[in-house]
């Protein structure tokens, strides 16, 4: 996939522009705070819809504003599209539309039209921070390339909020609605059960990836795996066992049960596959307590480069790569291997402080950004 132009209006410190693009590498290059990765962030926000450093989406639009919109066009080897993310405040409301072509569409329709993978510096918290964020890394990898998992998730969080709901006013009234509860068990291990069997197996072609990977990038004979830690009623567990969709359901109806009387007194749901995690190792450590920095960005950096492979093994394209800031932070061998993968083959944007850092890359273009606006070198 090839971005061929970016539009915006009042999307952070950008009040207008209208780009179009026309290669494979672009380099965007500044000072501090004068909008490189609000360069960015805007490309993200019309490939998916929501932010890409924040919750609240109502940090997007420029101060003093009350609208703003990002518009890209975008290539594939079939055609060429046009999404436009609009936003604005109505009588102290928000309101958002999608537009394919010009023509709305829904949020459902939007996500994974345009494939991105976007790399950062707090990237390095997938291996290091808390599970939400592995979760979410996993989710969106495979929400981009399957709507029906996209679903699922949607279907999922839904019906976990309502029976959320339920245990909390069982709870504060100190009733249980057997039958009720029943039936939400059963909805909520259904979806749990089909969520969980889809990122077993898009999980096992990441490790491999990631793992070739990982072993190129550090030259070493040290082992890189990913493994699906399953929430239990005791604990967690590596999954290894349990693979048909009807066994996961029948775990998950026990574990709901053995909970029960915990999870009202909490007023929430302790299992499910919104409290699994992912455990990422190399050779027999556990990467987020022992690794050190480096070996903890390489495992960082390998996960989302199995992305790219992944995203073009199910959509027979490569994404488009956004690199914010990670050039100044990888030593030489990993920015090599790094530049390997973005020669030419995957259409990257990438952010530097000092563009001597990004030299002689294959049919590139230099932008300057200073305070909002972006001048072509
Ligand atoms: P660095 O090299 O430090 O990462 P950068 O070029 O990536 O810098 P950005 O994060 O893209 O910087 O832009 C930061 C600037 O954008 C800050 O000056 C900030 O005040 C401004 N900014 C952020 N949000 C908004 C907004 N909603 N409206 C106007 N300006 C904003
Ligand atoms: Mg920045």
């Amino acid at each position: 996939m090839k971005i061929t132009n970016l539009r915006v209006e009042n999307f952070r410190n950008y009040a207008s522009l209208n780009l179009p693009l026309q290669n494979a590498v672009n380099i965007i290059y500044g000072n501090n705070a004068q909008g490189k990765t609000n360069f960015l962030e805007a490309i993200y926000y019309a490939a998916f819809g929501i932010p890409a450093r924040t919750r609240n989406e109502d940090e997007l639009v420029r101060f003093t504003a009350d609208s703003f919109c990002s518009e890209v066009k975008f290539k594939n080897s079939y055609t060429e599209n046009k999404i436009t993310v609009k936003r604005w405040q109505q009588l102290n409301r928000w309101k958002k539309e999608i537009f394919l072509n010009d023509k709305k569409i829904s949020a459902k329709e939007h996500y994974g039209l345009l494939n991105i993978v976007l790399f950062a510096p707090d990237d390095l918290q997938i291996v290091k921070g808390e599970p939400g964020l592995r979760r979410k890394f996993l989710d969106m990898e495979i929400a981009q390339t399957n709507k029906y998992y996209y679903e699922l998730l949607v279907k999922y969080n839904k019906i976990l909020a309502q029976r959320n709901k339920f245990l909390k006013n069982a709870r504060d009234t100190e009733v249980t609605d057997e039958e009720q509860l029943k039936v939400w068990d059963e909805e909520l291990s259904s979806v749990a059960a089909e969520i969980v069997v889809i990122r077993l197996k898009v999980l096992k072609s990441i490790s491999q990836i990631s793992a070739e990977i990982y072993s190129k990038i550090t030259e070493e004979k040290e082992v890189f795996s990913v493994d699906y830690l399953l929430k239990t009623a005791q604990d967690s567990k590596i999954e290894n066992n349990l693979q048909e969709k009807g066994e996961f359901k029948e775990f998950y109806l026990k574990e709901m049960e053995k909970r029960r009387v915990l999870d009202t007194l909490r007023g929430y749901t302790s299992i499910g596959p919104h409290r699994d995690d992912l455990l990422i190792k190399v050779d027999a450590n556990n990467l987020r307590s022992f690794g050190s920095q480096g070996q903890q960005r390489s495992g960082a950096l390998a996960l989302k480069l199995a992305e790219l492979e992944f995203i073009k093994e199910n959509k027979e394209e490569y994404p488009v790569l956004l690199l914010d800031d990670v050039m100044s932070e990888l030593d030489g061998n990993r920015r090599k291997q790094l530049l390997t993968f973005i020669n030419g083959k995957v259409q990257t944007f990438l952010t530097v402080n000092d563009k001597e850092l990004v030299k002689y890359l294959p049919d590139s273009k230099y932008f300057y950004v200073e305070n909002g606006k972006i001048s072509e070198e």
